[in-house]
């Protein structure tokens, strides 16, 4: 649920220039399922080392493409935290790929294209989610499909608010920075941000009712009240209309270009003001959203 992926950056940054000395390279395909085939390739400067070294690496899936209007959208998944992957843990993999694939679709493309890797964890003490502009990862243990998917809509979130949603770096910074990064004036993401907060982690005084908090977790700071918000518009469209009209009009209008969803809460009207935590352990009709 953590927006910044600074961990995981440097990962990125370390891991890349071991790969790239790296004299061999050898895709080995361990499993299909329907048209696509889930690659793990490993890599080591030596064949000696080879034989050391397998134990050591991570898992890297191959890329996998998803529809989207200019058919070129290849999302890169990685498995971290596992050193050696039982067939049970691949069929999990196979699984939660089948899943982001079915869910992601029901978002807007323009919103996630930023999104260029996925990273699948099998660490079961780390957040379920956590995401930056253009990187989601996911925990793929302990936790249902139900949950797997509103987490990754909430992340989709982020990605929409820090990666899709941009303003000019030619324009005035906003109060809003994403930790170091500027956030810029007419990002349309910053009309939200500055109705309810002061800067990024101050609410304004004058509006902390929970009317504009949709969850407890929504108060962390301006990124997750978005992302709150964002998934609450895709699964819970009734409780946001009742709740806040004025922030649900503000996602339709600035974020979904005026595309709205069914509603598939299972909250019912009695309920809407009742105080939750987590809007992503909110009952919704799972079935009927991913039809
Ligand atoms: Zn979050």
């Amino acid at each position: 649920m953590f927006h910044s992926l600074l961990k995981l950056s440097l990962i990125g940054l370390i891991c890349l220039p071991l790969l790239n000395q790296s004299l061999n390279i050898e895709p080995q395909v361990i499993a299909e399922n329907n048209n696509r085939q889930i690659i793990l390739h490993h890599s080591s400067t030596t064949e000696s080392e080879a034989q050391l070294k397998i134990k050591n690496l991570e898992f890297k899936i191959s890329s996998i493409s998803l529809p989207c209007p200019d058919d070129n959208c290849i999302i890169d998944f990685e498995i971290q935290n596992k050193k050696d992957l039982t067939d049970a843990e691949i069929e999990t993999i196979i699984s939660y790929q089948d899943l982001f694939q079915k869910t992601i679709v029901k978002i807007p493309y323009n919103l996630w294209q930023p999104l260029n890797k996925v990273i699948f964890s099998f660490d079961k003490n780390i957040v379920r989610g956590a995401a930056n502009g253009n990187q989601i990862r996911l925990r793929i243990v302990n936790i249902t499909d139900e949950e797997f998917t509103a987490v990754l809509i909430h992340e989709l979130g982020h990605i929409a608010d820090l990666g899709s949603l941009q303003g000019d770096t030619d324009s005035t910074k906003s109060n809003f920075p994403d930790g170091k990064i500027a956030t810029y004036a007419n990002d349309p993401s910053v009309k939200f941000y500055a109705a309810y907060w002061t800067n990024s982690r101050q609410i304004k005084d004058t509006d902390s009712d929970q009317q504009n908090f949709i969850s407890g977790y929504s108060r962390t700071d301006c990124f997750e009240h978005f992302a709150e918000t964002f998934l609450t518009y895709v699964l819970h469209s009734d409780m946001l209309k009742y709740k806040n009209p004025d922030q649900y009009n503000y996602f339709k209008d600035n974020v979904f270009n005026r595309f709205e969803y069914a509603n598939f809460s299972k909250i019912n009207e009695s309920d809407f003001n009742h105080y939750f935590y987590d809007s992503t352990k909110q009952p919704y009709n799972f079935e009927g959203f991913l039809e």
